[in-house]
């Protein structure tokens, strides 16, 4: 049996077709255009990819972006300042601080000075709160991408028993959160796991539904998976293979990889997403979306 593939590609491309068309009704009812200020301190290459995609992604769905590239130097209370003139500035109404920051400026310190109204990634104490308690005002961009990527396909959770491993505060516990959440897209029995889980295999062999958000290359194998289940792989692994080219010549070339080993996975899970392809879109739809719904918040305008 060879699952079938959750397309997160094509479904984040029909997300932002009617998030674009949401944004230009918004802007004809209101007059104001969403907008997002996207912060990046230093030179982290691939923290300069994932600005660039945001940025190229907003002008797609008409939402306005402002850049702000800092240099790696920058000083922890030039930032509070920054974060400050954004969270006064009544025309930004998404801030996005790109992660990780460099060394010495504390990352917690600036991700809480946001204004929760404006904190589209959803990493603020008051919307992490919110979401704990079940009255979300946003949603974190990767766990909900994941969630609308299960409704496209109809996949229930309900009484559904779903493995997320890794605990992070960006994916893997707010993941397991909305599981948690009663109605569409929850109700499902969640188990979190995480390095210092004991009998992994056993566990994840356990799940109708397994959320893999590790940050290790292909470690979810195929004899963790109950036969039909299905497999969101949410890494991102840049790894080095060697491939031969067309003249029969060996050579090693950089490629990326999930958590989960997709070739042998994929012959006994149901459904699995790829990667590339997979939920990586998903997350950078999200964060259109929560720029959208911040807007409506700001203005007062109805969902
Ligand atoms: P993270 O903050 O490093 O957290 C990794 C989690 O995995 C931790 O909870 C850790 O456990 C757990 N873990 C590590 N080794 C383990 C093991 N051997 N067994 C069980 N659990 C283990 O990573 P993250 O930010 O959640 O990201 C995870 C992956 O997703 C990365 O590859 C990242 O690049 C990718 N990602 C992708 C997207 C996307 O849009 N596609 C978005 C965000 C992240 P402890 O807590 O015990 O250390």
């Amino acid at each position: 049996m060879s699952a079938q593939i959750l397309d997160g590609k094509g479904t984040a491309e029909q997300i932002r077709e009617e998030i674009k068309n949401d944004v230009a009704s918004f802007v004809e009812e209101v007059g104001v255009q969403p907008t997002l200020a996207v912060v990046l301190v230093g030179d982290d290459p691939a923290s300069q990819v994932y600005v660039r995609n945001k940025e190229n992604a907003c002008a797609k769905v008409g939402v306005r972006s402002l850049m702000y590239r800092l240099p790696k130097e920058t000083k922890s209370y030039e930032l509070c300042d920054l974060i400050a003139k954004l969270n006064a500035d009544a025309s930004v109404h998404g801030i996005l601080v790109q992660l990780p920051l460099p060394q010495g400026i504390d990352e917690k310190r600036i991700l809480d000075l946001i204004d929760p109204k404006k904190d589209v990634d959803a990493f603020h104490p008051e919307n992490v709160g919110l979401l704990s308690q079940g009255r979300p005002r946003f949603l974190p961009c990767t766990p909900y991408g994941i969630q609308r990527l299960l409704a496209r396909y109809n996949i229930e959770t309900k009484g559904k028993r779903v493995v997320v491993i890794g605990r992070s505060d960006i994916v893997g516990k707010p993941m397991g959160l909305l599981f948690l959440q009663k109605g569409p897209g929850g109700d499902a029995t969640v188990t979190v796991c995480h390095s210092r889980t004991a009998n992994l295999p056993e566990v994840v062999r356990e799940a109708d539904i397994v959320v893999a958000a590790i940050g290790k290359a292909e470690f979810v194998t195929a004899d963790m998976i109950k036969p039909g289940a299905i497999v969101v792989d949410v890494g991102m692994n840049r790894v080095q293979r060697e491939v031969v080219d067309e003249n029969g010549e060996k050579k090693t070339v950089g490629k990326l990889v999930g958590d989960v080993d997709f070739e042998s996975v994929k012959e006994v899970a149901s459904w699995i997403t790829p990667v590339p392809g997979g939920v990586g879109p998903l997350t950078v739809t999200m964060l259109l979306l929560n720029t959208l719904n911040a807007a409506r918040l700001q203005t007062g305008a109805a969902r």
